[in-house]
């Protein structure tokens, strides 16, 4: 099925306890891409602007991600984010420059209006909206959002949820959203408002998926010692997550939770390293061993 996502390209800065990582590529989308194309082709709509130091083809060289959505913008700045992570690497504050962020969104190829399933990744949700209506007959739309447009953008957010599938979001978000700190009863509000499958992140807690049919899944984080820089963990494990739903064609109970797996497989690669180069150092077989290990380690 064919697979789209929209979301930011940035210029990153990290800081952790250990390091810092300047001006490294970043952003949802790219993450995302990166992820999702593991499991077979990805349609990438995004802006930068004539700053941007990626060269994108060069970045997923070889990967199936087709760059005809990608716009770059002569008079614009590209994205630019900096985050500073707490010592238990679970927690970060951030600041961000939203230069072509903040300007109309890309276009979306005429090619492109076809796709099945979506992944709108954090935007303001008018503009996840104004993408999603680009779409002729998505059968599958997934997204993410942040605490900014959940506090400031309730009206919007909550149109949006009428719209999509899925809600792929973190712990705080959850809460936030229906004002529950019991995560169960919040994914289930939230289900209320719109979407059929709700997916809760918990960082090194692992995940929650929870369906309107009743339908509940809990998964642990893949155990691993090796952290060195969280970003970009949620945004791979919707690009694991989605990539599998695409290749697997179907979006049955059990399909929804392999792709869990393998978004918190996908997403554990993602934070051994700055970055894209956790992802980018590892195959899909590598990808299917860990797949295996974290079955033996949750099956009992
Ligand atoms: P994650 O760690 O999965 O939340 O993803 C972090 C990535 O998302 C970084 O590479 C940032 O460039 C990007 N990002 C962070 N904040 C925003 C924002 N407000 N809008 C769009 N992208 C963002």
């Amino acid at each position: 099925m064919s697979l789209l996502v929209t979301g930011s390209i940035g210029i990153d800065t990290v800081t952790t306890p250990c390091e810092v990582s300047k001006n490294c590529i970043g952003g949802s989308s790219v993450y995302f891409s990166m992820a999702a194309s593991f499991f077979g082709p990805v349609r990438f709509v995004g802006v930068v602007g004539a700053d941007c130091p990626f060269d994108l083809a060069q970045v997923f060289n070889g990967r199936p991600v087709d760059l005809a959505g990608l716009e770059v913008r002569r008079h614009s700045k590209t994205f630019r984010w900096w985050a500073t992570y707490k010592d238990d690497m679970d927690h970060r504050t951030d600041r961000v420059k939203l230069g072509v962020l903040a300007e109309a969104p890309p276009k979306v190829p005429e090619a492109f209006k076809d796709s099945q399933l979506v992944f709108l990744a954090n935007k303001t949700p008018a503009l996840q909206m104004q993408l999603l209506d680009e779409i002729e007959k998505p059968l599958f739309v997934a997204a993410d959002t942040m605490p900014r447009w959940i506090k400031g953008n309730r009206n919007e957010l909550s149109e949006l949820l009428k719209r999509i599938d899925c809600l792929i979001i973190n712990v705080e978000e959850a809460r936030l959203l229906v004002k529950q700190s019991n995560l169960v009863r919040a994914a289930e509000q939230i289900l209320e408002l719109g979407p059929s499958i709700v997916i809760v992140k918990k960082g090194e807690s692992g995940s929650l998926m929870c369906l309107k049919d009743g339908n509940k899944f809990v998964l642990p984080a893949y155990m691993t010692t090796d952290v060195k820089d969280p970003t970009g963990a949620g945004d791979s494990f919707a690009g694991g997550f989605m990539g599998y739903l695409a290749q697997a064609r179907k979006t049955d109970f059990d399909t929804l939770k392999t792709a869990v797996a393998y978004g918190t497989v996908v997403a554990s690669f993602t934070i051994a390293d700055f970055s894209l180069s956790g992802l980018t150092s590892v195959t899909r077989g590598d990808i299917d061993i860990r797949l295996g290990m974290l079955r033996k380690f949750t099956h009992f």
